[in-house]
């Protein structure tokens, strides 16, 4: 077990700079998520703490002793790839086996390899597949099986990257509860990379957001997803996407569309009467009720998603997404009223691009504090 320093670390290739001052620290024992798209800087990150490139500028400490200059072998990290290496002419339990014999890990009797490689068979599913070949096995079994390579020995850190990227969605959900009861258990410092926000929120103890090498907000599962630092992380939190309208304040409401939707001005929110604000509100927090109010809407698409259903509402100079029970029975061409609760308004900068949240008062921050 070991706490994770990276400080300051910068990494370029060519004219790409795939991290680009990144800080953090994770505690020991954590299992620290870092989500972010393709080319964010995400196996970058994870390379350099495993020593596996050499960083430009900046630190690495593990356990508190400085690594930036130490070989991968003398790290005592395990670190799993998202294309699996596995030796193709042993077994899976052979494969397991590897890791167990070598260096440090050398000292572990017959007993105790068979033991380890049990319960990580056991934890993956894989435990039937044991005398198998790799190629008589499946891309997600063989992807199950890179991960056991990695889990079956004992590490200061594991390093885990896209680790569920080949398997299906079912089989997906399944191994994060796994893994997540598996780093309770283990109680072993992880970094774990992947693109998929679900992943990020089920497992992560805290979440790092990346783009373009730059850390962009870091916090508990909650504090991403409630407090989203600009509409980046909105957007990449949540399927489907965050809905980002602009609107007018008035009066402690703002006005979307052409005015006939309003929505409750979040309490403590720096801005007033006339304001321009960029609103977010998730498909999943709008109610949307029989038209009996004065916040219309009118259903121009109605998706079933199994079980729920995707609405496309017109409010009159823009469109919303919504996603209803589908019990209500509400269809397309339905006029609808549009409920949104005052703590599920998100609040942005206008401009061009991504934009910040908008800042809080001081007092809106006390008072959530203290609740
Ligand atoms: P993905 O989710 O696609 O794996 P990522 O967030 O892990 O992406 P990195 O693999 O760290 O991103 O890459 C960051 C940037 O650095 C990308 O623009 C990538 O093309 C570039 N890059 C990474 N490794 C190399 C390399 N060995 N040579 C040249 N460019 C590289």
């Amino acid at each position: 077990m070991a706490t994770v320093s990276i400080a300051d670390l910068h990494k370029s290739f060519g004219n790409t700079r795939a991290v680009d001052g990144l800080t953090v620290d994770i505690a020991d024992g954590e299992f620290f998520v870092i989500l972010g798209p393709s080319g964010a800087g995400k196996t970058t990150t994870l390379k350099s703490v495993a020593g596996l490139v050499d960083i430009d500028a900046g630190a690495v400490h593990i356990g508190g002793n400085d690594v930036t200059r130490v070989e991968p072998y003398h790290r005592n990290v395990a670190m799993a790839f998202e294309s699996y290496a596995l030796y193709p002419q042993k077994t899976v339990a052979q494969n397991l086996a590897s890791p167990l014999k070598s260096g440090r890990t050398g000292r572990y009797t017959e007993a105790q390899r068979a033991e380890r490689i049990d319960q990580v068979t056991s934890t993956l599913g894989i435990n039937h597949l044991q005398q198998r070949l790799p190629r008589e096995l499946s891309n997600g079994q063989r992807q199950r099986v890179a991960l056991g390579r990695v889990l079956v020995r004992p590490a200061d850190v594991y390093l885990l990257d896209e680790p569920l990227s080949h398997l299906d969605a079912k089989l997906r959900a399944a191994m994060r509860a796994e893994l997540k009861q598996l780093g309770a258990m283990s109680n072993t410092t992880t970094i774990y990379v992947t693109h998929d926000y679900q992943e990020a929120l089920a497992l992560g103890d805290r979440i790092a957001v990346m783009r373009d090498g730059r850390l962009v907000q870091i916090g508990t599962p909650e504090e991403i997803w409630r407090t989203p630092a600009d509409t980046f992380v909105a957007k990449a939190l949540g399927q489907p996407e965050i809905n980002l309208l602009d609107g007018v304040v008035d009066d402690g409401r703002i006005r979307l569309g052409d005015g006939n939707f309003e929505v409750p001005v979040p309490a403590g929110a720096t801005c007033g009467r006339g304001d321009r604000v960029r609103v977010g509100l998730r498909p999943c927090d709008i109610e949307a009720g029989v038209d009996t109010g004065e916040r219309r809407g009118r259903v121009l698409l109605a998706e079933r998603l199994g079980r729920n259903v995707e609405l496309t509402v017109d409010i009159g100079g823009a469109q919303l997404i919504v996603l209803s029970s589908g019990r209500d029975g509400i269809g397309e061409r339905d006029d609808v009223a549009l409920t949104v609760a005052e703590s599920d308004v998100h609040l942005f900068a206008v401009g061009d691009g991504d934009t910040p949240r908008l800042a809080r008062t001081d007092r809106a921050s006390e008072l959530e504090a203290a609740q």
